[in-house]
Order: structure tokens, then C-alpha cells, then sequence
């Protein structure tokens, strides 16, 4: 059986996995959770896409990606040179010389000063002159522009709603599909947080928040409190904020994550070069293994997958350069609390510490109740933390975790000592534990009606199976 690291791979679909050779190989090779990027999508796609992850295993995360509030230069039928001066406007009939843009309050939000990126950052304006809709710019660093480039302003709050008519669209279809996440796309604050827990009242559907703009930096302790969890953007971070900045912000979004014991996702360019080629860089493999030694829980691929044209052996690579890099990283247990309350997360902590001490082999945890994984994974202990469920919705949740590998038992009931007896005989007969191994097991009282998972006992293989 492959090795599968403890960090987890989301990958991006497209046309690339469009193939189902490719996807199970990609799944064989650590895929463990599926993007849909909404951009690139429509109904007729996504019901494909949904189709063809589920044949594959019911085990894979689907994710939906909001396209959310891009603008973009519009109208432009080929390629242009930028240089000197630009004129942009938001004007609905601009005169051919002027370049339109999908953002109708551009001249009433920009002043003298201002600057506008293009295409990724690649052309850079900053405004001289605003006359009536018109927005004269000097052309700071000069390149190509091709039509439907991306455009931003990074100095400016923008008024647009977070949700456009495809986004509302989009999240409901993805709840009748049933998807396990949504992204929730610049999200500024906590507000538009709870704008889309609302339009997903009625689902399971988890929310994953990107944090690609200042406001969404700025706002990052309240709009963790209400995500459940967090994607590191880096693609639109490096063109909304300094680049330099970057590094430093993930780090920082992965340990605020990491207290709560809420997921965290790297995303963007990891192994951008394995579009076209069939290595990666040093580089890329430096920031894979950097994004593990920060302790994240999930690296992701974007292109590398959905049009690139190795996206099995980007997603090997990303496993064994993940794979490698735990095998001598350590991380120390965080404190902070997390959703499980109190109890569990001292219950975590002790687990997790003991995991050295007493020198165990894994985690067993038996519950369903919001937190526990997230309160246990947090600590990044050094052994598998495994989660028994009978549900699959719960196991795609789980799965975005660190370290967490999970295993589908339809015959769970309500008896705690039954459940944990038929938990370490599946996992026993896979081949993961040792009959002399020990384990530590979190799960709920066997006092019925007892709410709390308030019970951490260790023992080894063998006396759960003799029992
Ligand atoms: C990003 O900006 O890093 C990102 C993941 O968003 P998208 O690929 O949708 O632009």
C-alpha cells in the first residue's frame, strides 16, 4: 500500500482529471479532497465533476471555489501593448481607445494616487487624473494586456456585494449535490461569513474562508471565529498585499488556525512549474516542505491538476516531499480553545503529550460531537489519529484534519464499548495496528444520555479484541 502523508492534498479539477484513470490515480497517489474551481464551471460541470469523484471513492472531499467578485477588463477583442498611459473606465460606452473595467464606481472610489494592477500585478498603473467616468493613469510597469485579464485595486474597500447571482446560484446546486464545502471567496469579515451560512441553512455544507485581500487580513480573528475553515490564497494575497508579506501571513493564518483547531489550507503556485514539466523546482519543493514544517493541514494544487499536463506526478510529488519532510518535523502542542469545549481539549492536550510519554501507537477517536478532531489534530502528535464514523458525510469532513485518517463502520450504534470494539478490529484487520500495540481512545461516556466526550482511555489492540 502507497504511503499517504499526514497533510492533506486538495487538487483542482479540470480537464487535466477529466479521465477516470487519472483521478483514481491521483487518489491512489494522496488525493484526498477535489476543488471544483467555479470560474471554470457550470451546472452541466458540476454535476459531472460530483459524479465522477463519488465513483471514485466516497471517501474524497468535494470542495466547490466560489468565483466571488473578480474584475476584470472587458470588451478588449485582442492583444494590446501598455505603456506610458492608460485610461480605464466604467463607462458602459467608452470610446475604443479606452479600456473598460467590471467595476462601475472606479471613478468615485480611486483618487490621484492610486494604484491599479492588472493581470496578476504584471501591469501596474497608478491614477493622474480622474475626469467624470474616466480614470487616467500612468503606467508604472509596462506589458502585454490580453482581453478578460483580472484587475485590482488593492487600496480601496470595494462595494461590491460578496455574492454575486453565480455564486448564490452555484452554492445552491452545490447543496443539492451535496457537496462538502464551499469557499467563500474575499471574504472581508465575519458578516459575509454568516451571508453564506445562511444561503447553506438546511446542509451539512462546511464553509472554508479565503483570505485573499487586506480586509479579509485585517478582520482574520473574527472571520476564523465564524468559518469552519481557512484557505491561505496566496494568488490573490500577492497581488491585493505586498508579496513579502505573504510567507509571513500564512504562517501566522496557519497558527491562529491551528489554536482553534480549525483546518487550514496553502494554497497557489506550490508546484506551479509541474504544468509543463514533470519535476518540480527546488524552490516548490522548498515551499511544499516549508508549508508542512508550518503545520498546515492541507497543501493545495490549481493548475498543476486541472489543465497542467502531469497532474498525477504533481500530486505524488506533493505526497512525497509532505511524507518526507514529517518524517523529521516536530511540532509542540498548542494552547488556545477550540469548539469542543474545555474538557475535550484538556483531554487533547493529554493525549497528545502522552503520545511521547507513554509511548503509544495512535489515537482512536469515537464521536461525532463537534470539535473533538479539530481539538486533537491541532496538536500535530506524531502518531495516526484515527476516526471511526458512519457516516461518510462526517468522514469528508474530517478528512481536510491533519493526521486524521478515517474509517467507514456502517454498524456504530449508540453502545460505546461495541463501537470501539468494531473501530480496532477494522483497523486491525487493515493492517495498520499491531496486536501489542497501544492506544489511546477519546470517546463519549457509556452512561447513556451523557453528552460529553469525556472518556480517554489507553489500551492496547489485543484487549479490545479479547474483550
Ligand atoms: C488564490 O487566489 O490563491 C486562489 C486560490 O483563488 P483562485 O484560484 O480562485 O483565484
Amino acid at each position: 500500500m502507497k504511503k499517504i502523508a499526514r497533510t492533506k492534498i486538495v487538487a483542482t479539477i479540470g480537464p487535466s482529471t477529466w479521465n477516470d484513470d487519472v483521478l483514481k490515480k491521483m487518489f491512489d497517489s494522496g488525493m484526498r479532497i477535489a476543488r471544483i474551481n467555479a470560474s471554470f464551471a457550470d451546472f452541466a460541470e458540476l454535476t459531472r465533476v460530483s459524479n465522477q469523484i463519488r465513483k471514485i471513492s466516497p471517501r474524497i472531499a468535494i470542495v466547490l471555489d466560489t468565483q466571488g467578485t473578480k474584475i476584470r477588463v472587458k470588451g478588449l477583442s485582442k492583444d494590446i501593448e501598455v505603456k506610458d498611459t492608460l485610461v480605464l473606465s466604467s463607462s458602459e460606452n467608452p470610446n475604443p481607445n479606452i479600456i473598460k473595467i467590471t467595476y462601475p464606481s472606479l471613478s468615485e472610489d480611486v483618487v490621484v494616487g492610486t494604484k491599479i494592477f492588472l493581470d496578476d500585478g504584471n501591469i501596474q498603473l497608478e491614477v493622474k487624473e480622474i475626469k467624470e467616468k474616466n480614470v487616467i493613469c500612468d503606467v508604472t510597469q509596462s506589458g502585454i494586456l490580453k482581453p478578460n485579464k483580472t484587475v485590482n485595486i488593492p487600496d480601496v474597500n470595494l462595494k461590491f456585494p460578496l455574492l454575486t447571482e453565480k455564486d448564490i446560484q452555484d452554492i445552491k446546486y452545490a447543496k443539492e449535490l451535496k457537496f462538502d464545502y464551499v469557499c467563500a471567496s474575499f471574504v472581508r469579515n465575519k458578516k459575509d461569513v454568516l451571508e453564506v451560512r445562511e444561503l447553506l441553512k438546511d446542509s451539512k455544507i462546511k464553509i472554508i474562508a479565503k483570505i485573499e485581500n487586506r480586509q479579509g487580513v485585517e478582520n482574520f480573528d473574527e472571520i476564523l471565529k465564524e468559518a469552519d475553515a481557512i484557505m491561505v490564497a496566496r494568488g490573490d494575497m500577492g497581488v491585493e498585499l505586498p508579496l513579502e508579506e505573504v510567507p509571513i501571513l500564512q504562517k501566522q493564518m496557519i497558527y491562529k488556525s491551528r489554536a482553534v483547531g480549525k483546518p487550514v489550507i496553502v494554497a497557489t503556485q506550490m508546484l506551479e512549474s509541474m504544468r509543463d514539466n514533470r519535476r518540480p523546482t527546488r524552490a516548490e519543493v522548498s515551499d511544499v516542505a516549508n508549508a508542512v514544517m508550518d503545520g498546515t493541514d492541507c497543501l493545495m494544487l490549481s493548475a498543476e491538476t486541472s489543465t497542467g499536463k502531469y497532474p498525477v506526478d504533481a500530486v505524488a510529488y506533493m505526497n512525497r516531499i509532505a511524507l518526507r519532510t514529517e518524517k523529521v518535523m516536530r511540532l509542540s502542542p498548542i494552547s488556545g480553545q477550540t469548539e469542543a469545549g474545555k474538557e475535550v481539549d484538556e483531554l487533547a492536550l493529554t493525549a497528545c503529550k502522552f503520545s511521547t510519554e507513554v509511548n503509544y501507537n495512535a489515537v482512536l477517536i469515537v464521536s461525532d460531537a463537534n470539535g473533538v478532531v479539530g481539538s486533537v489534530s491541532r496538536h500535530r502528535p506524531n502518531i495516526p489519529i484515527y476516526v471511526v464514523s458512519s457516516s461518510f458525510e462526517n468522514i469528508r469532513e474530517n478528512i481536510l484534519f491533519n493526521g486524521v485518517e478515517t474509517y467507514y463502520i456502517k454498524e456504530l450504534s449508540d453502545d460505546r464499548d461495541n463501537n470501539i470494539r468494531l473501530g480496532v478490529e477494522k483497523i486491525y484487520a487493515s493492517g495498520e495496528l499491531e496486536l501489542l500495540d497501544k492506544i489511546a481512545i477519546i470517546s463519549g461516556s457509556s452512561i447513556k444520555n451523557k453528552k460529553s466526550d469525556s472518556i480517554l482511555e489507553i489500551i492496547t489492540v489485543k484487549d479490545v479484541l479479547d474483550s
